[in-house]
This record gives C-alpha cells, sequence and structure tokens, in this order.
C-alpha cells in the first residue's frame, strides 16, 4: 500500500441556516479541507480538518500538505501511520515552525487518510479496525438548536422540536452575551420549555472573564447545567482550575487544544471535567487515541467536539472504551458517501470500510476551490 500521490483540497459546504454565531464566531460555510491520499493498489483516503471557510488561510493548510508533507510521504507505506504521523510532526524544520496551527490542522487531515486507507485496505469500517464497538447505542447532542444569532422564539421552538420530534434527550446551548442575565433568561426559558428531564449542556467559546464565570455560574447553579463548555479563554489554564474549584457546574473543554501535553495540563491542574478531543486540530486519529487513553486513565469522560461533523467521530466514540456522547451538527454530512446520522438521538453506526470521510464527487465539482 505504497502513497502513489497526495492531492490537498479545499470544499467551502453552505450551513443548513443562512448563518449562525456563537460568542466569538459568525459563520455562513464550513470549510473541509483536506487531501486525498492514493494508492499504487488503486485505494484512495480522504482526510480534512475543519475551517470557518476562510480560503486565505484554508491555502496555507493545503500549501502545507502540498508543498511540506507531500514529499515525505510519497513511496511511503500507507500502513505506517505511527512511523508517518512522527516523521511529518517532529521533522525537525516543520517542528520549528509548528506543533500547533496551520501545520497541526494539514497534519490531522492527513493523518485521518491514512487512518481511512487502514481501514478501507481492511475492508472493515475504522472502529472495528481499531477494535470493535464498545455500545451499540451512541447517544446524539443537539448543538445545532442552541446557537446565539437566534431569537428566544427560535431557540425554544428548536428545542422543542428536537426533543419532541427527533427523539435527542440533550442538547447545547450557546452562551456568551455582554449581560450574562441575558443567557441566565434564555436558559431558564429552556428549563422551563423542556422539563427536568433533558439534558442541556453550555458553550461559552471563551469569551468571558473568570469574575464573569463566577457570577453566571452562581446564577446558574439550580438550571443543572449538564457541562459549561469553554467558559475562558482557551489556553488559560489557571482561570479554568479556579472556576472549577469555585462552581458544581462540570467544565467541557479541548475543541482548541492542539496536542496531548495541552491535555494533560488542563488535567493536571485539575481544570477539566469532560474531556473535548478533535481529531481534526489534534494531529488525526493517531494524537486522538493518546488524548482519549489519557482521559481514560484519569477516568475522564471523553465528548469529542464536531470539528468534522462527527464523520471520524463517530467511529471513534463507538469504539474507544472512555467515550460516552457526541455532538450533532447537521452541516456538512450529505456530502459524504456515508453520512453520520442520528435516528431518535443515536447515531447509526457506519457499516461501509474506511473512515466515513470518502466525499461524494459532485460535491468536490460543486463546492471546490482553488488551490492558488
Ligand atoms: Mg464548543
Amino acid at each position: 500500500m505504497k502513497i502513489q500521490s497526495v492531492e490537498p483540497f479545499i470544499l467551502h459546504l453552505p450551513l443548513t441556516s443562512d448563518s449562525i454565531s456563537d460568542s466569538t464566531h459568525s459563520i455562513t460555510h464550513w470549510g473541509v479541507v483536506g487531501a486525498v491520499v492514493t494508492t499504487t493498489d488503486g485505494l484512495k483516503g480522504y482526510g480534512f480538518t475543519g475551517t470557518h471557510a476562510h480560503l486565505a488561510s484554508d491555502r496555507l493548510i493545503t500549501a502545507c500538505i502540498r508543498d511540506c508533507y507531500a514529499p515525505l510521504l510519497i513511496g511511503e507505506d500507507a500502513s505506517d501511520t505511527t512511523r508517518l504521523w512522527t516523521r511529518l510532526a517532529r521533522h525537525p524544520a516543520l517542528q520549528w515552525v509548528g506543533r500547533a496551527g496551520i501545520t497541526h490542522l494539514a497534519l490531522a487531515a492527513v493523518d485521518v487518510a491514512l487512518w481511512d486507507l487502514k481501514a478501507k485496505k481492511a475492508q472493515v469500517p475504522l472502529w472495528s479496525y481499531l477494535g470493535g464497538a464498545r455500545t451499540e447505542r451512541l447517544e446524539a447532542y443537539n448543538t445545532d438548536i442552541g446557537w446565539l444569532s437566534f431569537s428566544l422564539d427560535e431557540l425554544l421552538a428548536g428545542a422543542a422540536r428536537a426533543v419532541e420530534e427527533d427523539g435527542f434527550t440533550r442538547i447545547k446551548v450557546k452562551v456568551g452575551h455582554d449581560d450574562p442575565n441575558f443567557d441566565i433568561k434564555r436558559l431558564e426559558a429552556v428549563r422551563k420549555r423542556l422539563g427536568e428531564t433533558i439534558r442541556v449542556a453550555i458553550d461559552g467559546n471563551g469569551k468571558w472573564d473568570l469574575p464573569t464565570c463566577q457570577r453566571f455560574c452562581a446564577r446558574a447553579r439550580d438550571l443543572d447545567i449538564y457541562w459549561f463548555e469553554e467558559p475562558l479563554w482557551y489556553d488559560d489554564i489557571a482561570s479554568h482550575a479556579a472556576l472549577a474549584r469555585n462552581t458544581p457546574i462540570p467544565i467541557a473543554l479541548g475543541e482548541q487544544l492542539y496536542s496531548v501535553d495541552a491535555f494533560r495540563s488542563f488535567i493536571a491542574a485539575g481544570a477539566v471535567a469532560y474531556v473535548q478531543p478533535d481529531v481534526t486540530r489534534l494531529g488525526g486519529v493517531t494524537e486522538y487515541i493518546q488524548v482519549a487513553d489519557l482521559a481514560l486513565a484519569h477516568r475522564l469522560p471523553v465528548v469529542p467536539h464536531a470539528g468534522e461533523m462527527s464523520q471520524v467521530h463517530v467511529h471513534l466514540s463507538y469504539w474507544h472504551p472512555a467515550s460516552t456522547v457526541l455532538e450533532y451538527i447537521p452541516w456538512i454530512k450529505d456530502h459524504f458517501a456515508e453520512p453520520a446520522n442520528v435516528r431518535d438521538g443515536i447515531f447509526r453506526r457506519p457499516e461501509q470500510p474506511g473512515a466515513s470521510t470518502t466525499i461524494l464527487a459532485e460535491s468536490f465539482e460543486r463546492y471546490g476551490k482553488s488551490l492558488n
């Protein structure tokens, strides 16, 4: 299974609503930026990272894949994922300018493509290739009903529809207004509308400072918040640890962390309760496994962030024993040969060989962007 070619791509896929906002981002498209790796025996592996469809920075990722990584991969055995990961991530000149950011997003895309190839070669879905399913039912939680840009009426209607029509028992609501009392009122209305049994998590996307979070958590105490995700600046371990000591609401984070070392530091500080690795920001499946194993060793639950909109994480969550539930956002699923599908609040287990990353030819034609 020698690597014959590595072809980068950029897709800008429209969201299922016109636009959405959280406390720090407003987007209209999801960027799917990655590579197709073809082997001498004719297999094609697909891997990608997730972006906010900003073409100039997307082209930095594809340039890294094309100019830095592809020459290190051509002619190598695609099944040597650990060796090739180390070759790319620990290349002295690339390590000097990388270890996070653009080079790591590019690494994620390449590594996922190699794991897709390995599972396709074995003719089994990735969860089976990795060691088999830990569960028959992977529960989904719905984030797509809870954007900050939704009016209260839209939020309540979406939450009710998710629970009463679509069968979700878990949702996530974005918070982070300039006045946190505004968020409290929205959450009180959601809790009143859905009742006591639905699990409601919240996500601040790193906007607030520590005193704001402390005041907010004191007021939210009786709302049975399942977790508070990214309450503070993404890299601020000390403030997350201080907040965790100060509130009974569990802290969740990890979608903006690039390495197993970063997760180790947050865990060691007691700054995180729900570990949220993202296979598209860590260096792919190879590094995701390291983080999930680290969480397991600390008996912390893993709840992946769906940067790849759950195409790969559905495999990893069906397999890895530290996994619990998985985020569901339906923006890009219909561009894949085997879409991430949820029925009655449960992710359907993928059954096709590979990592569910094979993108439809018509999506490349319609939404592909020039690399230059
Ligand atoms: Mg989040």
